[in-house]
This record gives structure tokens, C-alpha cells and sequence, in this order.
């Protein structure tokens, strides 16, 4: 895996399909301003920082709450301090460790939920960012028990996919990678139960895309039960959407 790998890119604009002239594949519809780089500690410190405080501005956090992450390299990640709250920190306060939690870099202390990342980076080696809010429509749900659905909203099928519930697990302890472990090989994002919102990325601006697409999903999933019904998605676009997906997911990782 080379270090610092992060490649960026803006919102997907529908389906992405090959470009043969940039990676040897077809595609219908490249995403216009795919921008491929080997982003500097430096770099992800900043962006690291700029998402803490969209988390922040957004209302998904209180307090201290939250964390966010991105793999550096094979032994090192980057996460947010534990204790500062994120919508006021700055690129100085990120923090770097090894695999083992170690702090190699930085004057504060990794967050608490290090090793619910550190789990997910030893789990999917596609996942290069995660990050953690109690977004409160998402928490709703998390709080009370209920699942989100996955087929109401064709954006949440195409970028998202299944949002699993998990067992309930202390916040901060090693029960909440175990409560993850049922669901880490066919999820990227999480309710975590009486807790909050987990999602996974190729990069943070995908996991945190997918974080804003998850809260989003809740709130109007949350509205439409007051309204007394919510219709499913056909289940042939469905399928098409998950066709979709998954032609993307083949594209990223004949990519890796
Ligand atoms: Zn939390």
C-alpha cells in the first residue's frame, strides 16, 4: 500500500463509468473533477480539521463529541484528539499512531474511540477514513432500536448501501469493534446503538459525504413515519442502483 495514499474527488455526478484513456477501464460518466493525489500528513491535518468543524457546524456533535480518522500509511493513522472539541480544533491538535495506539505525533491524546478505527483499518484495507458524530436524527434511530431502510432514497443505495444497527457497546471500549465485526465486511456506514453514526470511506471526503447522506436519510425517514407511510424504491432501480454500486466499488478497487 503506498504511503499517504488518499485520493480525492468531488461528489459523484451518477454513475461513474471507465475512462480508458485514465485507467484503462469504460466508463458512461467519469466524475468531472477527479483529482488523484498522494496528499502530505501536512494536507490531511488541515482536511482532518476543516471536517471536524463541518461535523460541528452541521449540529452533529456536542461538546467534545465525535472522531475522525484517515490511514497514513500501513502502520499509522491520524485521528482527532479526545477531549477538544472539533468544531474549534486546529491542524496542530491531530494526532498520530501506530497500529499498536501509540502516539507518534502530537501533544494531546488520540480519541477515545481509537480503537473502534484502528479495528476498521485492520478490517477493510479499502477503508481510509472513518468518521464518528451523534448526529442526532441518525442517534434517534440508534437510541430507539430502529434500523434505517435502505431502499427508500436512490442516493443512499448508490453511495451509502446497508446501514446496520449494532449490538449495543460501551463507547470507548473494545466492545464497540466487537459490535462492529458482524457488519464490517458488507457496511460502510453504522448505527451504533444508544451511541451514534460510524461511517467508512476511500477517503474522508466519501466518509463524510456518506455521513451527511446517512443523517439526511434519518431525518426524512423520521418525517415521513409521522406522516404515516414510506414508500420502497421499485425493486428493479433497486437493483439497478445496486448494480451501480457495486460497478463503482469494482472500479476503486481495480484502481488500488
Ligand atoms: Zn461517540
Amino acid at each position: 500500500m503506498p504511503q499517504y495514499k488518499a485520493i480525492y474527488y468531488n461528489r459523484l455526478q451518477g454513475a461513474v463509468v471507465p475512462d480508458q484513456k485514465a485507467f484503462g477501464l469504460t466508463f458512461v460518466r467519469a466524475p468531472s473533477n477527479l483529482i488523484s493525489d498522494m496528499a502530505s500528513p501536512f494536507v490531511l491535518k488541515k482536511h482532518l480539521t476543516e471536517y471536524g468543524h463541518r461535523l460541528y457546524q452541521r449540529g452533529f456533535l456536542a461538546g467534545a463529541d465525535g472522531n475522525i480518522s484517515v490511514r497514513l500509511d500501513d502502520d499509522r493513522v491520524m485521528v482527532t484528539p479526545s477531549g477538544i472539541a472539533k468544531g474549534f480544533m486546529t491542524p496542530d491538535d491531530a494526532v498520530i499512531v501506530d497500529f499498536a495506539g501509540k502516539v507518534r505525533q502530537g501533544s494531546h491524546q488520540a480519541s477515545s474511540e481509537l480503537l473502534m478505527h484502528l479495528f476498521v483499518y485492520q478490517a477493510r484495507e479499502d477503508v481510509f477514513a472513518c468518521v464518528h458524530s451523534h448526529a442526532p436524527f441518525a442517534t434517534s434511530f440508534a437510541v430507539a432500536g430502529i434500523a434505517l431502510p435502505e431502499d427508500v432514497l436512490p442516493e443512499v443505495v448508490l453511495t451509502v448501501g446497508k446501514i446496520p444497527l449494532t449490538d449495543y457497546a460501551p463507547p470507548g471500549t473494545d466492545a464497540v469493534p466487537k459490535s462492529l465485526e458482524p457488519h464490517i465486511e458488507s457496511a460502510n456506514a453504522f448505527l451504533l446503538r444508544n451511541h451514534g453514526l460510524l461511517t467508512l470511506g476511500r477517503n474522508l471526503e466519501e466518509a463524510y459525504n456518506r455521513h451527511e447522506t446517512v443523517e439526511h436519510l434519518a431525518r426524512i425517514v423520521y418525517q415521513a413515519r409521522h406522516l404515516g407511510n414510506i414508500d420502497a424504491i421499485p425493486s428493479d432501480d433497486f437493483q439497478r442502483l445496486e448494480r451501480m454500486r457495486s460497478r463503482l466499488d469494482e472500479f476503486w478497487d481495480k484502481k488500488k
